[in-house]
């Protein structure tokens, strides 16, 4: 009996034109991200089925469980469609099957087929009491149950079914240019964003020699936990040194990371327009830090007008920290690499800023200049679904 996976989608979508973007969308995802497997992928409407190799099977299920806009994954075990054929593999598959109670469905997706769902459920359900002794039906909670899918050529015999992640296919809403920064939160509001179908490109902001290569590796590291979830992310990586040692020079310190982040978020915005990307996504939490107060968001807030999303900003940190901990991104957030902004840290910055006083302070360098200079000079690195190694 040849085993191959079945993909159900989500269940959102009802317009054509969007059922079949969608569809594509995973497809897409599908192919790049099993790009080492020998698979064959053919999808119809309501189906996608992956053929592979029995020992990449495991494997290949690992990979597809992290394609968003997936409902379920099954298992199925493949026999043409004809009633001799499904009854002797169904006989096959219980009887390697420990159960007590069970309950077989029927899903006649080809009405060609001779016989109704129902009667062939009662019809198959008939066969295995008379072949497997001591078991019983249970139509409401049985502990085995039995699905055939019925469709022209081909019927799939399963059990099992996988959950999928839900969420939107990666791409499907457009780019976003995520600020990623070694910590805990910008990674999983990375995560939260290609849920709704956002395709990512990061930015990064080092200061070198006061940021160390090992913090470099360590966020080219994350962005390889994200290409779980899109097989490939661009990282654009911007020198701010210049600008953080202006600021520090020339600036009151109380509010130097107020217009740190003001400058972060002027390239940010550039990047994002040079990358067609359509919204600026960050980890900024309501609350964490003096910077992430309404008054500070604010003033920070206020050097743009292009939408800027907060997927974490109403979580709680032990929030943030469990999705951390599912999708990955955990442990490597904890290492202990600076980042720019904590070196740069004074000790006491401003919990509320005043927009004025921001712009003033800001106008004695000629940042405009800066800040072009750090977009063209920017590195641009593509990063790989489990690229390695990285130098931690
Ligand atoms: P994180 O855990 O993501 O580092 P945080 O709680 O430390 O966030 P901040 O340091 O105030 O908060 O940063 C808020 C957000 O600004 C980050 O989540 C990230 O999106 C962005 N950011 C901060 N530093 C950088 C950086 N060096 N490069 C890119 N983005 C950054
Ligand atoms: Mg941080």
């Amino acid at each position: 009996m040849e085993r191959i996976i079945l993909i159900k989608y989500g269940e959102l979508t009802t317009k054509k034109a969007n059922r079949n973007l969608f569809i594509s969308k995973i497809y897409e995802q599908m192919k790049e991200l099993l790009n080492n497997y020998d698979v064959k992928i053919t999808k119809n409407r309501v189906r996608m089925f992956i053929e592979c190799h029995d020992k990449d099977l495991d494997e290949v299920v690992n990979i597809v469980k992290n394609i968003f806009g997936i409902h379920r994954i099954v298992i199925a075990y493949k026999v043409k469609t004809d009633i001799e054929e499904i009854e002797k593999n169904v006989l096959n598959i219980v009887k390697n099957t420990e159960f007590k109670t069970f309950k077989v469905e029927t899903d006649r997706a080809d009405k060609s087929f001779p016989i109704a769902s129902m009667d062939f459920s009662k019809q198959i359900g008939a066969l295995i009491l008379k072949n497997i002794p001591n078991i019983k039906v249970d139509v409401h909670n049985p502990e085995y149950l039995l699905k055939i899918e019925i469709r022209k050529d081909y019927t799939y015999i399963y059990s099992k079914e996988i959950a999928g992640l839900g969420g939107y296919p990666v791409g499907i809403a457009g780019k976003g240019l995520l600020m990623l920064s070694g910590g805990i939160d910008s990674p999983v509001a990375g995560y939260m964003a290609m849920k709704r179908g956002i395709k990512l490109e990061c930015i990064y902001f080092e200061s070198p020699p006061h940021t160390s290569p090992a913090a470099k590796e360590k966020v080219k590291k994350l962005v390889s936990i994200l290409s779980t979830y899109q097989a490939s992310i661009k990282l654009h990586v911007i020198n701010f040194t210049e600008i953080q040692e202006a600021i520090y020079k020339y600036m009151n310190h109380e509010y130097m990371i107020t217009i740190m982040r003001r400058m972060m978020y002027r390239i940010s915005e550039k990047v994002m327009h040079e990358r067609n990307s359509l919204v600026l996504i960050n980890g900024e939490s309501v609350g964490q830090v003096a910077s992430q107060t309404l008054t500070s968001m604010g003033v920070i807030n206020s050097v743009t007008n292009v939408p800027v999303i907060r997927p974490v900003a109403c979580l709680d940190k032990l929030e943030i920290i469990d999705i951390a901990k599912r999708i990955g991104t955990y442990e490597t957030s904890i290492l202990p690499y600076e980042d720019c902004c904590t070196i740069f840290l004074p000790k006491h910055p401003v919990i509320n800023p005043k927009l004025d006083k921001a712009i003033a302070y800001e106008e004695i360098i000629d940042y405009e200049t800066l800040i072009d200079h750090a977009v063209k000079n920017r590195e641009t690195i593509t990063i790989e679904l489990n690229q390695k190694p990285f130098d931690l």
